[in-house]
């Protein structure tokens, strides 16, 4: 770390925060100017005491980072990309990954139906939510554990892998069940003790950004389900708020970009959350692939104007099967397969 000491703070003051320094595990190096002093403090800051508790001496100006808060998360700590695997499909490698359904599990009918267009048109993981985050608590919250049996059903039919999002702490061992992979949504992005039991869970987890995270707390979000022990993770960016009305969210596809450079973890995209209208889904989907997303999130429903939840944002099958297609060349142009 680098603390810069207050021009024309005696020199007396000066030994004493490089006392500190010392006392706090680090070596110092000294830089000493003609009005300043600046001390290159050596040492790893993951393992020792920050040293951003400094700030409180009145002689210093502030206390810089060098290394990163996130480590196992880090392109440092792993050159090569993490490829994920689940039930056999591979999130990370060469393949663009399709993971497609409806917001919500509503019924056997409505989720087979679905999965039946979602593998047609390409997709190779089925998502619906059993267990919902309303925003209101009269709103629909899901079917639960019959929604679980619907999903296992839809998998034993189509083959499909299922992605479901675990609400609370309790869930995990009976979503776990169910899932393939696990989904921490938004609004739990930064719930410390449930991503620690799905990291224990040993499902793969797709880790929701929050809606007003940056990304280094995403990524430290990813860091907790690393140092829990579970390798498993794939980041998915969903949009932020902002000011913005035209969009339900704002989509920042530069998280994508920057979150691929910083860690080795897959990262997808989910278009729907991330403008909340079904008519940008396609155009951002393309955005994705060519800001080098490792694949999409993308919800689906056999008749949206119906469904019990995200119906303005979901595509019918003959939409999803047309992004489909004409995301291609943007995949091939972006260097993976379909
Ligand atoms: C969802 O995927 O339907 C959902 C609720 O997502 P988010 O947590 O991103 O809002
Ligand atoms: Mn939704």
């Amino acid at each position: 770390m680098i603390v810069v000491i207050r021009p024309h703070t005696p020199p007396d003051q000066v030994e004493a925060v490089i006392r500190e320094i010392s006392a706090l595990g680090y070596t110092p190096n000294p830089i000493r100017g003609e009005y300043q002093t600046v001390v290159a403090a050596i040492g790893d800051e993951t393992t020792h005491a920050s040293l951003e508790s400094l700030n409180a001496l009145p002689q210093v100006e502030q206390v810089l980072r060098v290394q990163k808060r996130f480590k196992l998360a880090s392109r440092e700590s792993r050159r090569t990309p993490t490829v994920v695997h689940a039930g056999g499909v591979e999130i990370g490698g060469d393949k663009f990954v399709l993971m497609a359904g409806p917001c919500s599990v509503e019924s056997e009918e409505q989720l087979m139906a679905t999965a039946h267009a979602v593998k047609a048109a390409g997709a190779v993981i089925l998502r619906g939510g059993a267990y919902k985050p309303r925003t209101s608590p009269y709103e629909f919250q899901g079917l639960g554990p019959e929604g679980l049996r619907m999903l296992e059903t839809a998998r034993a039919e189509t083959g499909l892998r299922i992605i479901t999002e675990v609400l609370g702490e309790r869930d995990v061992d009976l979503v776990a069940g169910t899932a393939d992979i696990l989904q921490i949504g938004a609004r739990n992005a930064q719930n410390f003790q449930l991503l620690i039991a799905c990291a224990r869970s040993g499902k793969p987890v797709l880790l929701k950004r929050g809606l007003s995270m940056r990304v280094e707390e995403w990524l430290l979000a990813a860091e907790y389900l690393l140092a829990h022990g579970n390798p498993n993770v794939i980041l998915c960016e969903r949009g932020i708020r902002t000011f913005e009305t035209y969009t339900r969210n704002t989509l920042d596809l530069a998280a994508v970009a920057i979150a691929k450079q910083e860690s080795h973890l897959p990262v997808v995209v989910d278009p729907s959350q991330g403008c909340g209208r079904a008519d940008l889904v396609k155009v951002l989907c393309r955005g994705a692939a060519a800001v080098g997303a490792d694949g999409l999130l993308v919800e689906v429903h056999p008749n949206p104007a119906e469904a019990l939840s995200d119906g303005q944002q979901q595509l019918d099958p003959a939409a999803f099967e047309d992004l489909v297609e004409s995301l291609r060349p943007f995949v091939s142009a972006a260097g993976r397969t379909l």
